[in-house]
């Protein structure tokens, strides 16, 4: 997948994150202080915005722009984390102009370990993570087991998904939706919702690419 595939892949994380701002936001209203699809759509734009973005040349050079962005644009816990993810995964893909499945599954290992480094949080905590981290096992995963990039990314996509809808019975440990104790039981939590939707968009930008 090329510089345009990561492009088009952000393009279309930006899209959807704009279509979800309000649900994304409500979720944030029950556990948190309802400002996580705001601050996400206005980083997302912000990327778009960015000169750069255009200019990138290479994958890596893609996400880092992309995460740089994030963290300059974005307020509130989410754009750091989300920023230091696309900045790590940017990092671990270097320079490649073409990466294949492997590279694709140590960038996202890399992202995942950047967010744990940051934010201090393990599965079952209620956050990004509990998206991301079975996403990055199942991709990896389909990768070990030889599956072609549209089933192995079908994989990661799912399994974020499944990942965030199983955050909707636990109680949260980090973050801000753990100053509600118990009473963060029963909700989704906005940024494993975010993350199953960006994974969903390379999912899509890579098969619209094929
Ligand atoms: P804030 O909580 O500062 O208002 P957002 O509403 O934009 O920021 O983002 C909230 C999301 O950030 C949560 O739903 C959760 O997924 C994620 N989050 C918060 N703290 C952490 C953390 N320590 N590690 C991983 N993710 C976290
Ligand atoms: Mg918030």
């Amino acid at each position: 997948m090329d510089a345009e595939v990561f492009r088009a892949w952000i393009v279309s994380s930006a899209r959807t994150i704009e279509a979800s701002r309000d649900h994304l936001t409500q979720l944030d209203a029950a556990i948190g202080d309802a400002d996580h699809g705001i601050n996400l759509a206005r980083g997302f734009a912000a990327v778009l915005g960015a000169q750069e973005f255009g200019k990138a040349s290479s994958p890596g050079a893609v996400l880092t722009v992309t995460g740089s962005t994030l963290i300059s644009k974005v307020g509130g816990a989410s754009g750091p984390l989300y920023g230091v993810a696309f900045r790590r995964a940017g990092k671990a893909l270097g320079d490649d102009a073409d990466p294949g499945l492997h590279a694709l599954s140590a960038a996202l290992d890399a992202a995942l370990a950047g967010v744990q480094q940051l934010g201090a949080a393990r599965e079952g905590d209620k956050t990004m993570v509990d998206a991301l981290a079975p996403a990055t096992r199942a991709f990896s995963k389909a990768v070990a087991e030889g599956a072609s990039r549209d089933g192995a990314l079908a994989a990661l996509a799912e399994a974020a998904e499944a990942g965030a809808a199983a955050t909707i019975s636990m109680q949260a440990l980090k973050g801000r939706a753990s100053y509600l104790g118990p009473r963060s039981v029963g909700h989704e939590d906005p940024g494993a919702a975010s993350t199953a939707l960006i994974l969903a968009a390379l999912r899509d930008a890579a098969r619209a690419a094929s």
